[in-house]
Formats: C-alpha cells, structure tokens, sequence
C-alpha cells in the first residue's frame, strides 16, 4: 500500500484501569483480546514489510496502586511502589501471552531485572526486535518508585524515537469538566501542553506531560472500549483528544 500514515513506531499505553474493564477480576480478558487483535490488524497491514511498529507500556493501577497503600502497616512508599511495578509484569505477561496466542510475537522487557520471567530493558534491543515486527512490552514502569507509567510512557517513547503516545483509557479523550459530574462537559478535539497543565485537567501527571513537551511528543487520549479505535489511534485517524504544541 501506498497510502502514508501520520506515524510508524507508536507507544500505545494501556492503564491498569483499562485492562479491567467491568470484570470484579483484575483482568478482563476480553479487553486483552480486544487488544491483540486491534493491535494484530495494524501490524499485518503491510504484506512485505512492516507499517507500524508498536510498543506498549502497561499500567497496574487494576492490581496495585503504591500511593494507595503506602502508609498501612507500615508500608513506606518506596515498598509500596515496587509492588505497584510488580503489578505492572503480571499484566504484561498475560497481554504477552494472548498477543502471542493471536501469532504476534510479543517480547516483555522489565524495567529491573527478573531474567527468568521477561528479558532486561535493553533499549537497542527493545528497537531491534520493532523493527524485526515484534510487538514490545515495557513492565516495571520507569523502574523507580515515585513515578508513574505515564511517565514511563513518555520515557519509554523518547529513547525509542517513537513518534506519539497513545493513551489508551477508558473516557472517550480530555472534557472540559468533569464528564461524571458535569453533563455538560464537552470533549476537546485538541488542547496543548500548556493547556493541560494550567487547567488542571487531569490527563497524565505533571511529570509526563513535561516529558512529552520538552520532547516534542503528541499524546492522543482515546477510549480503548470503542471496538476500532486502538487500530484508528495507530493509524493516526481521528480519534479522542490531541494533545501537542
Ligand atoms: N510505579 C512506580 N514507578 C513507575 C511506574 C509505576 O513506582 O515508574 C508503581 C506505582 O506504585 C503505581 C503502580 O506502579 O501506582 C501502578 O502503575 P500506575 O498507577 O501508573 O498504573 P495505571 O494507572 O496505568 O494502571
């Protein structure tokens, strides 16, 4: 095909949240599935060669937050997060696993070292198999605590060069208001940077979003229960809220 798409290596980041979708279980496998196969359409577009590259950070916020439970039992923060970023590896093993039961290779890079499980993050490495047309899985977040997989999102797509951030969640993009509280909130097409931090619009943490500004990079905020739209987003169709310059 002829036809050029907006980009070609994307960071699809996919909150915890999302993954549960309305299961009482932490993982909804139907929302995996819908994933893998949104994700399996785009990257066999090409028959010769490869159109998209896609990598993907996963959240854990479904299985454990650390701001949540710092402080009880005498759980300091910094404990309190690494078991947030272990949270992160189960989800990512399980959408490893049902990419792959779809036939896309999939490999899972841990931000700390758990070797028997997942391979190390290596960033050559993590590039290298893109470009041979695996999908790649970024666990552990950042691999510190005090950060969040936002910002391993906007870490994660700057030492890779991809081109934008595609934040998977379950809202249909940024409102002007509160959608659940105000029922006339209206959704944005497009908002910068500055937008979204002056106007405490609660999209990414502060941390992220200046990541992503100091980098140049877009964040499209889309709803990933709307059967089509992680396919739409990688494609660079309209889809959610665009947030840029
Ligand atoms: N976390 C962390 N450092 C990171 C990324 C995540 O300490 O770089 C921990 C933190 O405790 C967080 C949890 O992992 O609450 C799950 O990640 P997050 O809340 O970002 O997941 P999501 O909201 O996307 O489900």
């Amino acid at each position: 095909s002829n036809q050029s798409y907006r980009w070609r290596r994307v960071l699809l980041k996919v909150s915890g949240e999302a993954l549960a979708g309305d299961q009482a279980q932490n993982i909804d496998p139907k929302v995996t599935m819908s994933i893998a196969r949104e994700v399996a359409s785009v990257t066999r577009l090409g028959v010769e060669f490869l159109i998209f590259q896609v990598a993907i950070v996963v959240g854990g916020g479904n299985i454990f937050r650390g701001s949540t439970w710092a402080g009880c039992s005498g759980l300091d923060r910094s404990s309190a997060d690494y078991i947030g970023m272990l949270a992160t590896v189960m989800n990512a093993i399980f959408l490893q696993a049902t990419m792959e039961s779809l036939g896309i290779p999939t490999r899972v890079q841990t931000a700390f070292r758990m070797s028997e499980v997942a391979e190390p993050y290596i960033r050559r490495r993590a590039v290298r198999h893109l470009e041979k047309g695996r999908v790649v899985i970024f666990a552990a977040g950042t691999g510190n605590p005090f950060f969040t997989t936002d910002t391993a999102a906007a870490l994660r797509c700057a030492e890779i060069n991809a081109e934008v951030v595609l934040k998977a969640t379950n809202v249909d993009g940024v409102f002007d208001a509160d959608p659940r509280r105000n029922p006339n909130a209206c959704l944005l097409d497009s908002l910068s940077y500055n937008d979204v931090m002056s106007r405490d619009l609660s999209v990414m943490d502060m941390t992220a979003i200046t990541l992503c500004q100091e980098n140049n990079i877009p964040v499209v905020v889309f709803n990933l229960n709307k059967p089509g739209n992680i396919s739409k987003a990688i494609k660079g169709e309209r889809v959610g809220t665009l947030i840029g310059a």
